[in-house]
């Protein structure tokens, strides 16, 4: 069972923190969700933003196509206009900053080249393949204002623009072309060229424009963006060379040949973008071709990354922006810890608060619990005031007073039940038969003292010759069904006892072990009444056998008829001869030994009587009439259950009479036994049986009256063989009324009622 401070613990300090915590986690959940998705987003602006610099960082080279055109239209392609040619591509560099060089080669191998040189210095380059060779290449210093600074010329150059990869693939596409990235030779900085073919007036190609543009400026721009505080962002080209990187330093790497080129993302130093690109992308699929977002983790830091394509068609580049979710969620971080020590500090105090809180609701409770358990124990009064207590529990109170009330007074009624009850009571310890506890009546049926009966076990009470039931008592205490039994014990004076023995469980409440509550009865008496009726019984089986021998006699009378009626014809047949032929002494011998014969035949059958006549023993006694005829009634018993017919004896004062007493029981049974069967062959709903005896002058007077049917009609009583049952002999009555005949007495049918009635009377016996 739950306590109610467990509980009201709980509630208070174990709600307010879960509801805390959920608060605290799911703001923390929240904000910083958002906040990862801020951190893409400004990601993407920054990647948007790179590559609207970067597009207008390489816009002007598209005048690269105007200037073909114009040289196309305006023949200054020709080797006269080479001056002219000269001024509008440096005119070209001055205008745009990020541009290197600009030149212009063409069919013949002619080549015009401006380029930085230095701040605010500049050099032209110029090729004229028609000049003899000493002066085949020229180089003229030019100052800010295209001033001659100085010339040169450089016999040793051997410059063919024709076989440069920028005019092969212009010539070839017939149209504008952007080379890879590369890091120029001469500056050793990154840059591309872009080159446009000048078509001529039959489309035929005349030369090619191309202007170098260094895209170091781009490295510069990525360095001086904000990507978070810091993240970064790289730019990649199509074959995965990182061609812009905010350190710049790192964008140069030295070839086996010892040429320069681009690293590449899988191989550059900086671990940070090699995880946040070569992790994602395999080595084919440098190019994206939609946005691709990310989150990895390097040295021990999340990272947020965005990998964007460039999106135009003739720049084939990709964008990797990555920064630190710290630079985003750091701040929420910080004050996540905040948060969490503030709501640690909040659930302590509240816990605190709300433990304090329960104490103080539980403890009423409490008092009164301890309370009742006391009162429980019988170590406090219910009636003592209570402790300061809710409202409901002094109602609990009220009915727990009043229960404890009603069961004291049940264990009062109980123990005064238990001790003054007029049949031996005891409780039994179930394990060993142990006497816990005996009352007043089972101390006097045994003689023995309560102290006596210490220690002492149900079984050492009793008898010892009743080992069996011994043995079935200990079987049946280690169960839990009532049972009952019959035993003999033996009591203080050693005397046996005759005792009925019932038994009941009971567990009681407080877990204490099992035990039996018995019930004795002293059956003693029944016992000798009972075994009184046995001995009635075996008399009356031996005078049923003088019954017997009462109609053996008649048949006996029938026997001895015969040799006697044989002999006196024998005598007569004797004498008629003897009469007749006194000579023939052979036939008067031969009916002689017939004669012998016949009476020794006769003498053996009355040897034989009196044999059985001997045991008749019977003697004339005194004798208490209404026992006699209570163990009738119970010989009958079996009889009348069968039939459900009820025997009632009437109550009296005592009756002594003088008779012989077997006899008497044979013709009350004989009574009984008519009524019975009377009754069972009508059916009828009343089935009682009532017998009565009461004193009449000198006499006693017996009647024996049955709800039966009454005689039936034609029915000659009191006379021998009259019966009206199929297997009767009808000799009942007869002999009935001849044995108190003999003993005195008269026996008449008294037929005043309907229903049968039978009485005899019997000589009293006076008592002095
Ligand atoms: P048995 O019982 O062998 O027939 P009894 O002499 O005892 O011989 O009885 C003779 C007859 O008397 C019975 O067959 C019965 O018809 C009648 N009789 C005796 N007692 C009763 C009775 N209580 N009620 C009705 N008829 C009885």
């Amino acid at each position: 069972m739950k306590s109610l401070g467990v509980i009201l613990a709980l509630a208070l300090a174990g709600l307010q923190l879960f509801a805390v915590a959920v608060v605290v986690f799911s703001s923390f959940l929240t904000s910083e969700r958002a906040l990862l998705e801020h951190a893409r987003l400004q990601l993407f602006d920054v990647g948007t933003n790179v590559i609207q610099h970067t597009r207008w960082f390489m816009s002007p080279a598209r005048s690269a196509t105007e200037l073909s055109t114009a040289l196309a239209t305006n023949e200054i392609v020709r080797r006269e206009e080479r001056d002219h040619l000269e001024g509008l591509l440096f005119q070209q560099l001055r205008s745009a900053p990020q541009f290197a060089g600009a030149y212009y080669g063409d069919e013949d191998g002619n080549f015009v080249y401006v380029k930085r040189d230095g701040d605010q210095q500049y050099l032209t380059k110029i090729v004229d393949t028609r000049a003899d060779a000493a002066q085949r290449t020229l180089f003229i210093n030019r100052g800010d204002d295209f001033s001659n600074d100085g010339q040169y010329f450089d016999p040793e150059d051997r410059y063919d623009p024709r076989a440069r990869p920028w005019y092969i693939e212009a010539k070839d596409v017939r149209g504008s072309i952007w080379t890879d990235p590369y890091i120029f030779f001469t500056s050793q900085s990154p840059g591309i060229t872009a080159a446009t073919p000048v078509i001529g007036l039959r489309s035929h190609v005349q030369g090619v424009v191309g202007v170098d543009i260094e895209i170091k400026a781009l490295s510069s721009f990525l360095s001086e963006l904000s990507v978070g505080k810091n993240g970064a962002a790289v730019i990649l080209n199509r074959n995965g060379d990182v061609i812009a990187h905010p350190n710049p330093e790192l964008l140069t790497t030295e070839t086996e040949e010892g040429g320069l080129r681009f690293p590449s993302v899988y191989d550059i130093a900086d671990p940070i973008v090699k995880a946040a690109f070569g992790d994602r992308l395999r080595e084919d699929e440098v190019s994206v071709d939609r946005i691709v977002q990310s989150n990895f983790r390097h040295m021990d830091q999340d990272y947020v990354s965005l990998i964007m394509p460039f999106g135009l068609d003739d720049i084939p580049w990709t964008i990797v922006l990555y920064a630190p979710e710290n630079d985003f969620i750091g701040a929420i971080i910080d004050n996540r810890r905040q948060n969490t020590a503030i709501a640690v500090a909040v659930v302590l105090t509240t816990a605190l608060l709300g433990l304090a809180l329960a104490n103080r609701i539980h403890e009423p409770v409490r008092a009164f619990a301890v309370r009742s358990s006391l009162i429980s124990q019988g170590e406090v009064d219910p009636n003592e005031p209570m402790p300061r207590t809710y409202k409901e529990l002094e109602h609990a109170n009220t009915t727990l007073v009043n229960e404890i009330a009603q069961r004291r007074k049940s264990e009062r009624e109980y123990r005064l039940t238990f001790e003054n009850a007029s049949r031996a009571m005891a409780h039994i310890e179930c394990a060993t038969g142990k006497l816990l506890r005996v009352n007043k009546s089972f101390c006097e049926l045994l003689g023995f003292g309560t102290q006596e009966l210490d220690d002492v076990t149900f079984q050492s009470l009793m008898d010892p010759s009743e080992r069996e039931t011994v043995g079935e008592f200990e079987s049946k205490i280690s169960g839990t069904s009532a049972f009952g039994f019959e035993t003999k014990v033996i009591d203080k004076k050693n005397a046996q006892v005759w005792i009925s023995f019932n038994g009941v469980f009971v567990q009681p409440s407080d877990q204490g072990s099992m035990y039996l509550v018995a019930t004795i009865d002293d059956i003693t008496q029944a016992h000798v009444s009972e075994e009184k009726i046995e001995t009635l019984n075996r008399e009356l089986a031996r005078f049923s056998r003088h019954e017997m021998l009462d109609e053996l006699a008649t048949g006996l009378a029938h026997e001895l008829n015969q040799p006697l009626t044989a002999i006196t014809q024998n005598v007569d047949a004797a004498q008629s001869t003897i009469r007749t032929s006194p000579e023939n002494v052979d036939a008067l011998q031969e009916v002689l030994g017939a004669i012998e014969q016949q009476a020794h035949q006769a003498s053996d059958i009355i040897k034989a009587l009196r044999a059985l006549v001997r045991k008749d023993t019977n003697m004339m006694t005194a004798f208490e009439l209404r026992e006699l005829l209570d163990q009738a009634r119970r010989l009958v018993r079996p009889d009348a259950r069968q039939h459900s017919v009820e025997i009632i004896n009437t109550k009296g004062p005592e009756l002594h009479v003088r008779a012989m007493r077997v006899q008497i029981a044979q013709v009350v049974v004989n009574l009984l036994r008519n009524a019975i069967e009377a009754i069972a062959e009508d059916g009828s709903a009343r089935r009682i049986v009532r017998m009565s005896a009461e004193e009449s002058g000198d006499f006693v007077l017996v009647c024996v009256e049955d709800t039966g049917p009454g005689i039936k009609d034609g029915v000659e009583l009191f006379t021998p063989f009259e019966t009206t049952k199929r297997d009767g002999m009808g000799m009942g009555l007869v002999i009935s009324r001849s044995i108190i005949k003999a003993n005195g007495g008269e026996m008449w049918y008294d037929g005043s009622k309907t229903s049968a009635r039978f009485c005899f009377t019997l000589t009293l016996e006076r008592q002095l």
